[in-house]
């Protein structure tokens, strides 16, 4: 298994919640870590953490996994691409969703993120063990297959529809936000006001980590996928979400290939970047713009990022420069001198 696996992302939560004891209240559940969709997953809901909640969480976390995988060979985006070029799928209410809003971006970015982009995924296999740099016929086959104007969704028919024989839906890029705001959902309807949900460093913080006190997050060093916090910044009622070129790589030739693809070159995205991080009310917009900013570039992303109300960004580039959206502002704290923040441009 590629270690990365485990290390995908860089953002961390870096002060969890410590469960008290209240003296006569039961003992709070410990945090819960798990292995699903493909990453390490931590859900902490301190002194109010249940195992039943945990297990619901968890429950939930798992169906979505089974629904909107592209990896599996079973679930709904399974089922949707094996349909393809043969016939409309009925899809699930998430998979709209989730489909729907990815579109979105498509449209929003000009087509460089695009969910349609499953073949070129497959292909280069970055994390999924079978990671190499295909030859450029293979490249330009599969790119052919791509394109999101080409998805039929029938909402009134709750179908969709990819026209050729070969397409391939792939949520990476998106599924991870929706997930935590379901589970935050979840968890709110339980009446939990106050949590963080990490899935796989895409971090939603719920509330406040204690009264009139926010909860502190970090970003990693996206330099390395080990790396410690290099910045920290606080937030409440947030998700916190990085897409960068260490979560996912190889290393061939000496040459680093990481998994975010460029659908005009069929190659991993090559820009001044190396982390994008969003901090947003939503985390399936975080993960999206998280990947769509990256796509774009620190110029193109800030743009885009300010389209979106309570949404900010910061961009690490590859001389440790950072540059943040103006709402965050003076509220990056840098921990490590190497990375310098550029905040008066
Ligand atoms: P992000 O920047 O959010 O997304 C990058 C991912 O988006 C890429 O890995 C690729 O999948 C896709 N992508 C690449 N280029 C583009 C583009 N131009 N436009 C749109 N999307 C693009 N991993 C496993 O190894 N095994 C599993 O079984 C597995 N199951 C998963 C199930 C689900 C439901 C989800 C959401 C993810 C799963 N993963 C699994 C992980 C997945 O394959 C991606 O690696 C992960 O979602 C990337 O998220 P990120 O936040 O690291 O990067
Ligand atoms: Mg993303």
């Amino acid at each position: 298994m590629n270690p990365n696996q485990f290390h995908p992302v860089f953002t961390i939560a870096a002060l969890a919640l410590m469960p008290t004891v209240g003296v006569s209240c039961a003992r709070p559940a410990p945090p819960r870590t798990d292995f699903v969709m493909g990453t390490v997953c931590t859900i902490n809901l301190g002194k109010k953490g249940t195992e039943k909640l945990y297990d619901e969480a968890f429950a939930r976390l798992r169906v979505l996994d089974a629904l909107l995988s592209a990896n599996s060979e079973t679930g709904n985006v399974a089922e949707i691409n094996a349909g393809a070029g043969l016939k409309p799928v009925r899809a699930a209410e998430e998979t709209l969703t989730v489909l729907s809003t990815a579109l979105e971006f498509s449209e929003a970015t000009n087509g460089a993120f695009d969910p349609t982009i499953g073949p070129l995924v497959k292909l280069w296999g970055i994390g999924l063990g079978s990671e190499r740099v295909p030859p450029r016929g293979e490249i330009d086959q599969a790119l052919a297959l791509a394109g999101y104007r080409k998805v039929d969704v029938n909402r009134t028919a709750g179908t969709v529809y990819l026209p050729e024989p070969g397409m391939r839906l792939d949520l990476g890029a998106i599924a991870k936000g929706y997930a935590a705001d379901e589970i935050a959902r979840l968890l709110s309807s339980r009446g939990i006001t106050s949590g963080i949900i990490d899935l796989g460093g895409n971090i939603l913080a719920m509330g406040e980590k204690a009264p009139g006190k926010p909860w502190t997050v970090g970003i990693r060093d996206p330099q390395t996928s080990q790396g410690g916090a290099v910045m920290s910044l606080q937030v409440a009622n947030r998700s916190v979400v990085t897409s960068g070129i260490y979560e996912r790589f190889f290393e061939e030739n000496g040459r680093h290939y990481h998994h975010i693809l460029d659908p005009s070159t069929g190659f991993p995205a090559e820009n001044e970047l190396l982390s994008v991080t969003i901090i947003s009310p939503q985390s399936i917009q975080a993960d999206a713009l998280s990947t769509s900013a990256f796509l774009l570039g620190t110029e193109r992303g800030l743009e885009l990022v300010s389209r979106y109300p309570d949404t900010e960004a910061v961009f690490v580039d590859r001389d440790l420069g950072v540059r943040t959206s103006e709402g965050l502002r003076g509220r990056v704290t840098a921990l490590d001198p190497r990375f310098v923040l550029h905040d008066d441009d």
